[in-house]
C-alpha cells in the first residue's frame, strides 16, 4: 500500500531494525519503545486493522502470534512473562493502519492498562 509506513519498512524504503522475517513476517524494534523488549511483529501482507481480518487471514494472524511467542522465548522474557497487544482504532490508540501485534516485556507490567 503506498502510504503505509509499515508497508515502507517492510519494501526497507524506510530503515528499522529488523530482528525478524521471514516470506509471510516482519518484527522489528519500535521507534519509541516502552520496555525494555517493544518489537513490533506484522504480517507483509497489507491489512489496515483487526477489524479488516477476512477468514482467510486466520493462518497469517496465528503465525504473527506464534512468532512474537517465539522471539519472546529467544529473549529470555517467555517465562517472566510478556504482554502482546493490537490496538485497534481511534480509542485503543492505533496510530499506523497495518496490523501489527505489540511485544513488550524485559519489565513487569500494570493490568488494568492505560
Ligand atoms: P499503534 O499505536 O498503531 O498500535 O502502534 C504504532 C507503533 O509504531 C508505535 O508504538 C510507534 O512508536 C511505532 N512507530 C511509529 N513510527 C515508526 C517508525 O517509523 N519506525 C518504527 N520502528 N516504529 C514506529
Ligand atoms: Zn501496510
Amino acid at each position: 500500500m503506498a502510504d503505509c509506513l509499515f508497508c515502507k519498512i517492510i519494501a526497507r524504503e524506510i530503515p528499522a531494525s529488523i530482528v525478524y522475517e521471514d516470506d509471510r513476517i516482519v518484527a522489528f524494534n519500535d521507534i519509541n519503545p516502552q520496555a525494555p523488549t517493544h518489537v513490533l511483529v506484522l504480517p507483509r501482507q497489507h491489512i489496515a486493522s483487526l477489524g479488516d481480518l477476512a477468514e482467510g487471514d486466520d493462518a497469517i494472524v496465528g503465525e504473527v502470534v506464534r512468532r512474537a511467542a517465539a522471539i519472546a522465548r529467544e529473549r529470555g522474557i517467555a517465562a517472566g512473562g510478556f504482554r502482546t497487544v493490537f490496538n485497534t482504532n481511534r480509542d485503543a490508540g492505533q496510530t499506523v493502519f497495518h496490523i501489527h501485534l505489540h511485544l513488550l516485556g524485559g519489565r513487569p507490567m500494570a493490568w488494568p492498562p492505560g
